[in-house]
């Protein structure tokens, strides 16, 4: 796999001194709130390995919820979301953390905390554990972002390529003959 990465951008142990500092940072701001679960909604499948990582950094009580969401580029170039998977609870009134693996155009998580944010949480905030800031077509900003990377197809870290290099444990820029070969 690694045969395949052009470069590395964040290597294991970056990532995970990171994701603990993330986690130390979210606990100190919910233990605030006081002794409701926050609930952690987490976007598959990109986040299910920086979900796994950072909940065993946060130390008040959560509760894990999982959603599918697909973002489809429609002919006059916008782009159309879609929940697949919603929630299997209710969020009203609740603390509610979405944990993302990336953000770039901002689309998705766009559609995705208008959705929520109908359903009236307590709260609604966004951890995403990498960021794309240049490729923004929607003004949107996470509340904690772990690491900005460039505009260039990252992969790694759950983040894939055709569902392949989820399982990299590093976070590395794909060769561009993979991008554009087959
Ligand atoms: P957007 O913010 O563009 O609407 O959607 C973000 C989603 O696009 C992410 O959750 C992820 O699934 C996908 N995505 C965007 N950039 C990358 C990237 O560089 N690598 C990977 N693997 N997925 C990306
Ligand atoms: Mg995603």
């Amino acid at each position: 796999m690694l045969n395949d990465i052009e470069e590395i951008l964040y290597t294991e142990e970056q990532i995970a001194t990171r994701v603990h500092a993330l986690g130390a940072q979210i606990s100190t701001d919910y233990q605030a709130l006081g002794p409701d679960d926050l609930i952690l909604v987490a976007v598959l499948r990109g986040a299910a390995v920086f979900l796994a990582d950072l909940s065993r950094n946060i130390a008040p009580s959560t509760v894990v919820e999982f959603m599918v969401v697909e973002k489809i580029k429609k002919s006059d170039g916008n782009a159309e979301v879609k929940i697949i998977k919603d929630l299997d609870i209710s969020i009203t009134g609740r603390h509610v953390l979405v944990v993302e693996d990336i953000i770039d155009e901002g689309e998705t998580l766009r559609f995705l905390l208008d959705a929520l944010r109908l359903r009236e949480p307590a709260s609604l905030k966004v951890v995403t554990v990498f960021d794309k800031p240049s490729g923004r077509k929607t003004e949107i900003a996470a509340d904690y972002v772990g690491f900005e990377v460039p505009g260039a197809w990252v992969v790694g870290y759950g983040l894939d390529y055709r569902q392949q290099y989820r399982n990299l444990p590093v976070l590395g820029v794909l060769k561009k003959e993979i991008l554009t070969g087959s």
